[in-house]
C-alpha cells in the first residue's frame, strides 16, 4: 500500500478543500500510518490569554503553502512515512479533568493503533495526558522542552494542573526522566530563584536564553544529545520560546527569544534522537499578527519534526 499524500498543488489550489494539515488525507483508521497528526483543540489550562483552543484550526490552514520536500534535511518525508490528519480530539473546554481523559485515552487508542501521536495544541497542559498514553507504552521518557516558561510549577489558583505544571507532574508521576529532560529558552522574570530548586533537587537541564545564544545553536544541540542519549523521548515545543516579534499569538509572551530561524535549526538537529511523539502548543490565533505569521511559524516547525522522523526511517 502507497503512502498517503498531500493533494497535489499542481492539480488542486493549495487554498481550496477543507484544511488538513498540509492537505494530507484526514484518516480516523490509523491502521498502516507511521504518524498522526492530532489536533488539541483546548485552552482551558490557560492562565492568562486565552485562544489556543483555535490553534489546530488556524495551523493547519496556515500549512496548505508548504511544500512536500525538505531542502534542507534533504527528505521528501511523505515518501518515507505514512502520515495523516487524524482530525481532533474532542476536548471539553468546561473541564479540565474530562478533557485531559479524553486526550489521554484519545491517544492511547493512535499508540494502539501502531501510528506516532504529533499533537497540535491547544495549551502546554495538553502534553500532560499525550506523556500519559505514550508512558504506558514506553516506560520513562526522555523530554526536550522549547519554552520561555519551566512549567515545572505545582498549581496556580488552588488547581494541580493548568498550562505550567505539566512537567511538574509528568516528573512525578514517572513519565518523564529526569535526568533525561532538558529545557531551552528559558527566560521572563520568575517568583524567585526557588523556581529552580525542584530542577536542582531532580537533576533536569536548563538551557536559559542567554546560555542557548552563548553556546550557540550547535552548541544547544550537542548539549540536548548529551542529556538525552539513548532511549523513547518526546520533543514538545511551546511556540513561546519563539520571540514574539517573530511569534506574537500566543498566551503568555516573553520578550527576547528565540527568531524562527533559530527555531527551525534546532528542530531540525533532533534528527538522530529517539522520538517517539510531540507536540507543539500554545500557538494563539487571536493574538497573532498579520499574516497569521504565529501559525505559519508552527506549521512549517511541525513539518521540520515530521522530516525529522523520516530522517529516522
Ligand atoms: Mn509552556
Ligand atoms: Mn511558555
Amino acid at each position: 500500500m502507497s503512502n498517503s499524500q498531500p493533494r497535489d498543488a499542481f492539480i488542486s489550489p493549495r487554498f481550496s478543500q477543507p484544511p488538513t494539515f498540509m492537505r494530507l488525507p484526514h484518516r480516523t483508521d490509523l491502521t498502516g500510518v507511521d504518524v498522526a497528526l492530532v489536533g488539541i483543540p483546548f485552552d482551558s489550562g490557560t492562565s492568562y490569554r486565552p485562544g489556543t483552543r483555535l490553534g489546530p484550526r488556524e495551523i493547519r490552514s496556515q500549512s496548505s503553502l508548504i511544500r512536500p520536500y525538505n531542502h534542507f534535511q534533504q527528505v521528501a518525508p511523505f515518501d518515507r512515512l505514512n502520515v495523516v490528519d487524524a482530525g481532533d480530539v474532542d476536548a471539553s473546554p468546561v473541564s479540565l479533568d474530562i478533557a485531559h481523559a479524553a486526550i489521554d485515552q484519545h491517544v492511547r487508542g493512535v499508540v494502539a493503533a501502531g501510528a506516532m501521536p504529533l499533537a497540535i495544541g491547544g495549551d502546554h497542559s495538553i502534553s500532560l495526558p499525550v506523556l500519559r498514553a505514550l508512558a504506558g507504552k514506553h516506560g520513562p521518557l526522555g523530554l526536550v522542552q522549547f519554552d520561555a516558561h519551566i512549567d515545572t510549577w505545582d498549581e496556580d489558583f488552588g488547581s494541580k494542573l493548568f498550562h505550567g505544571s505539566s512537567f511538574y507532574y509528568a516528573v512525578t508521576e514517572g513519565l518523564v526522566d529526569p535526568r533525561r529532560f532538558v529545557q531551552v529558552g528559558i527566560r521572563g522574570p520568575l517568583y524567585g530563584p526557588g523556581d529552580f530548586a525542584f530542577h536542582r533537587d531532580r537533576g533536569i537541564a536548563v538551557m536559559d536564553i542567554d546560555e542557548v545564544f552563548r553556546l550557540g545553536l550547535d552548541g544547544v544541540l550537542a548539549r540536548i544529545r548529551t542529556v538525552i542519549g539513548a532511549g523513547p523521548v518526546y520533543v514538545t515545543f511551546d511556540i513561546d520560546a519563539v520571540d514574539p516579534a517573530y511569534a506574537p499569538g500566543t498566551g503568555t509572551p516573553e520578550v527576547g527569544g528565540l527568531s524562527s530561524h533559530d527555531a527551525q535549526v534546532l528542530v531540525r538537529g533532533l534528527a538522530g534522537l529517539q522520538i517517539v511523539g510531540g507536540d507543539i502548543v500554545e500557538v494563539s490565533p487571536p493574538f497573532d499578527g498579520p499574516g497569521q505569521i504565529t501559525s505559519l511559524l508552527a506549521a512549517n516547525l511541525l513539518f521540520e519534526l515530521v522530516c525529522v522522523l523520516a530522517r529516522g526511517r
